[in-house]
């Protein structure tokens, strides 16, 4: 990828798309802030190396419309605190007022656009949008992995107008991404948790290719146990996705994968603070149960397989581990990830926020920022946003 290290900053405006969409509560703080402190290598160089730097981001889901519910304010501060240093915020991300903030900045300066899905123009990658967007820069970075699966004006559209580049963290990111798909250290593992199947087709079918090992565990293994006609009680199931479960189980043991579903399993009635939870094999699910976490002899052969390998990705939680009873699969195998000296990814989403939340950070190789990019990455599916940079 062109990145930024042979490139002349010093006097240059420098407009960089980073990924400033962070969890927020209804006043708008900020809940974690790991996506903003993860862009803040490339802004610190460009701020070091004399660029006029200025920032776009969209955050939630404004749907084309101005909406303070939405607005970036908090954000600039946050910013401004963590560079120490002022962080000037314009309300809007074309347009007059901003062209006049652009042109009255110095060196080393840096500049906050307001959301820039405020416009429609911005999910519709329209041309003009992206035109006027452009105009305020001189070399358009893209550092926002997170949003690099969307061709949207503000990741891809302005490339058209600007010479694009790689900022550290989205080369990082791919540089690791890449790492566990194609040259990672054998054997190779995938743990993959979460919800649903549906979500994640593509993802085994790739991985297929890709690992020696696959662990499945949380709602989307119901799919495979019930494929293998076991009985799962009233479990989350995609029953219309049996037969594509078969045949991924079959392709696995063709392609000499080794695919590990859970042997036990911890079961309630319901989803609950105050639901009782019980240990049974997978074979003994009662029909009014629900399964809803892995079990503990699961997590030793988990934990076991984790110890062999040389190079682990993990997407999706391995139970509802928002309740304290379901969350102890999730978090021994977080635990396993970080003390395993192998080279270990965790594949974005609810998944890095787990392991921040354990204060587990340390023990990683790589946590990803990005969730859906993340998974299309790991599905084999080239990301317009990393594609402008290369290309
Ligand atoms: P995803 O967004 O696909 O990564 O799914 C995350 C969600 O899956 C979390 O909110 C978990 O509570 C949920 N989950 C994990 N395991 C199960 C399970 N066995 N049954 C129901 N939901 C689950």
């Amino acid at each position: 990828m062109r990145n930024l290290r042979n490139l002349e900053i010093k006097g240059k405006r420098v407009l960089m798309r980073v990924d400033f969409n962070v969890p927020t509560d209804k006043e708008n703080n900020i809940l974690d802030d790991a996506k903003i402190t993860a862009a803040l290598p490339t802004i610190q160089y460009v701020l070091q190396q004399g660029g006029r730097l200025i920032l776009m981001s969209h955050l939630g889901r404004p749907q084309g419309k101005k909406n303070g519910k939405y607005s970036l304010d908090k954000i600039a501060s946050h910013l401004a605190s963590l560079l120490n240093m002022p962080v000037t915020m314009v309300d809007d991300c074309i347009g007059e007022e901003v062209q006049r903030a652009v042109q009255k900045m110095q060196d080393g300066q840096v500049l906050l656009l307001q959301n820039v899905r405020y416009y429609e123009g911005e999910e519709k990658n329209d041309p003009e949008f992206s035109r006027q967007l452009a105009s305020l820069g001189e070399i358009f970075i893209n550092d926002a992995f997170g949003t690099a699966h969307r061709a949207h004006s503000s990741t891809t559209g302005i490339a058209d107008y600007l010479p694009a580049y790689a900022g550290f963290l989205m080369e990082n990111e791919v540089a690791m991404l890449r790492k566990v798909l194609e040259d990672g250290e054998k054997p190779r593992m995938a743990i993959l948790g979460g919800a649903k199947v549906a979500d994640k087709l593509g993802l085994i079918h790739n991985l297929l290719d890709k690992m020696d090992t696959i662990l499945i565990g949380g709602g989307m293994a119901n799919t495979f146990l019930k494929a293998q006609g076991k009985n799962i009680g009233k479990s989350i199931c995609e029953d219309g996705l049996l037969e594509e479960a078969r045949s991924l189980m079959n392709a696995a043991q063709s392609k000499n994968v080794r695919l590990v579903l859970p042997q036990d399993v911890v079961v309630a009635d319901e989803i609950s603070a105050d639901a009782a939870a019980e240990i049974v094999d997978v074979d003994q699910v009662k029909a009014g149960k629900m399964i809803l976490d892995i079990g503990p002899k699961t997590v030793e052969l988990f934990k076991n397989l984790v110890k062999d390998a040389q190079t682990v990705v993990w997407n999706g939680p391995l139970g509802v581990f928002e309740y304290e009873q379901f969350a102890n699969g999730t978090r021994a195998i977080t635990q396993a990830l970080a003390d395993s000296p192998a080279t270990t990814v965790i594949g974005g989403g609810d998944t890095s926020v787990i392991v921040h939340d354990l204060g587990l950070e340390a023990g990683i190789t790589h946590i990803s920022t990005g969730g859906g990019a993340t998974l299309e990455f790991l599905e084999g599916i080239e990301l317009p946003g990393v594609a402008v940079c290369e290309h």
